[in-house]
C-alpha cells in the first residue's frame, strides 16, 4: 500500500512539474495569428453616429488606446472636429465625451513621466484656440481629463494635423502640429509642478501646401508627413535633425492608385525595423500600404467594401494596431473615419469602423505569419 502511494504521488509530482512547464511555455510563447483570405475587407465593427448633422463632415481622426491591463477594454478616441472628443469601446458603444473645442487630428502615447507617475496621453490639434489639447487618459473611468496647464496656442495658420513622438535618444515626448500654410511644429511636453502638462516649441520645418495626416516612427526616428495634393514626405523627427526630407516614391497620383488628398497615416510595427505605413488615399475611397523600412516601398492598396456594415469612404484619419484586442481582433484592427455612413439606405452621422486586421495581414504577407506581441513603444 504505502509503495502505490509513493508511486501515485511521484506520478502527481511529475504531471505537476509538467503542467507548470507546459504553462511557462504558453505564457512566453508569442501569440501567432495567420491571415485570413477574405473575398473582400469590410468592417466588423462601426462606432456609434458622432453627435453632427448627417450631411456634416464632423468625425476626423481616431486612435487606438490599448488597455495593458486588459486589452479587451482597449479604448477607441475618435476626433468630432465640431466639438471634441468621444471613447467608444471596442464594439463601438460610445463611453464619453469631452466638450474640448474644434479637435481635428488626435494621437496618444504611453508612459509619460509626470513626476514619477507614468500617465498615458491624448493629444489633439483644436481649431477653437488654434492650439494643441492634451489629456490624460482614465482606462479605469474611461475618461479623458484636461492635461494642458495652460492654452498652448500654435503660430501655424490654423491647425490642421497633428501627431506624438517619443524619442528613443532622449525618452522625451513630442507633439508636432501643422497648419494650412505648410509649416510643421514640434513641441517638447513637460511635466509641470502641479502635475499638468506644457509644451513648448523646439523647431518648425514645412512643405510646400497644405499638409494634414502625420505619423511618427518612435523606434526609427522618423515624421511621416502628408502633403494633401503631393504626397507624403519623410522628415527626421529629432529636434536637433536636419529639416531636409525625402519624398516618398509612389506617394503621388504618378500612382494610379492614389488620389489626392492625401490624408490619415499610421504605422503598423514589426520587429527589426520592419512593418507598413498606412496612408488614407481619400479621392478613391481607399487605403495605400507602403513598407516601413528602406526606402518605403509602395506594396499594395486596399479599400472598404459594403457588408453588413456599410462601405467606407472619404477616409481623413485612421490607426491601426497589431495586439491581439479581443476574440473579434485578435490579431489587431484597423480603424478608419467614414465619411458617410449609412444604415441601409439612411444617411446617419457620420462615425469610424473596425477591420480584423488578418484580413488586410493576407493582403500583405499572406504566407507569412506576422509578430502580434512585438511592443515598439518605450512608455508602454
Ligand atoms: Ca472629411
Ligand atoms: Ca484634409
Ligand atoms: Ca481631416
Ligand atoms: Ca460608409
Ligand atoms: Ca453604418
Amino acid at each position: 500500500m504505502r509503495n502505490i502511494l509513493k508511486y501515485i504521488n511521484f506520478i502527481l509530482i511529475i504531471l505537476i512539474v509538467f503542467s507548470f512547464e507546459a504553462c511557462k511555455e504558453k505564457q512566453t510563447n508569442e501569440v501567432s495569428v495567420f491571415p485570413i483570405e477574405a473575398d473582400a475587407i469590410r468592417a466588423e465593427i462601426e462606432t456609434s453616429p458622432i453627435t453632427a448633422g448627417k450631411s456634416e463632415d464632423a468625425a476626423d481622426d481616431p486612435a487606438i488606446w490599448i488597455n495593458k491591463a486588459d486589452p479587451a477594454q482597449s479604448l477607441i478616441v475618435g476626433s468630432n472636429k465640431k466639438a471634441g472628443i468621444n471613447l467608444y469601446n471596442l464594439s463601438g458603444q460610445e463611453l464619453f465625451f469631452i466638450d474640448a473645442g474644434s479637435i481635428n487630428n488626435v494621437d496618444l502615447r504611453y508612459g509619460f513621466d509626470l513626476n514619477g507617475t507614468k500617465v498615458d496621453l491624448v493629444g489633439g490639434s483644436n481649431r477653437t484656440h488654434n492650439s494643441i489639447s492634451l489629456f490624460f487618459i482614465d482606462g479605469v473611468n474611461n475618461q479623458l481629463l484636461t492635461a494642458h496647464s495652460k492654452t498652448i496656442v500654435s503660430d501655424v495658420d490654423v491647425v490642421y494635423g497633428f501627431c506624438m513622438y517619443q524619442s528613443k535618444q532622449s525618452g522625451n515626448f513630442y507633439a508636432f502640429v501643422n497648419g494650412k500654410n505648410g509649416y510643421i511644429e514640434q513641441w517638447l511636453l513637460e511635466a509641470t509642478e502641479n502635475d499638468m502638462v506644457d509644451a513648448q516649441k523646439v523647431r518648425t520645418i514645412n512643405v510646400d501646401t497644405q499638409p494634414e495626416g502625420m505619423v511618427a516612427d518612435d523606434e526609427l526616428g522618423f515624421l511621416y508627413v502628408g502633403e494633401e495634393n503631393k504626397g507624403v514626405w519623410k522628415f527626421n523627427a529629432e529636434p536637433d535633425a536636419s529639416s531636409e526630407k525625402t519624398f516618398l516614391a509612389m506617394s503621388d497620383e504618378s500612382n494610379p492608385a492614389i488620389e489626392y488628398d492625401i490624408e490619415g497615416m499610421a504605422i503598423l510595427y514589426q520587429p527589426k525595423g520592419k512593418g507598413y505605413l498606412f496612408v488614407s488615399s481619400q479621392g478613391n475611397n481607399s487605403y495605400a500600404v507602403f513598407a516601413r523600412e528602406n526606402n518605403n516601398q509602395y506594396l499594395t492598396s486596399f479599400a472598404i467594401e459594403d457588408g453588413e456594415i456599410d462601405a467606407v469612404d472619404g477616409t481623413d484619419g485612421l490607426d491601426i494596431t497589431h495586439f491581439a484586442l479581443n476574440e473579434t481582433f485578435p490579431a489587431g484592427c484597423l480603424i478608419v473615419q467614414d465619411g458617410h455612413n449609412y444604415d441601409g439606405d439612411t444617411l446617419l452621422s457620420q462615425n469610424f469602423k473596425l477591420v480584423d486586421f488578418r484580413k488586410i495581414a493576407w493582403l500583405l504577407a499572406p504566407e507569412q505569419e506576422l509578430n502580434y506581441s512585438y511592443n515598439p513603444f518605450s512608455g508602454f
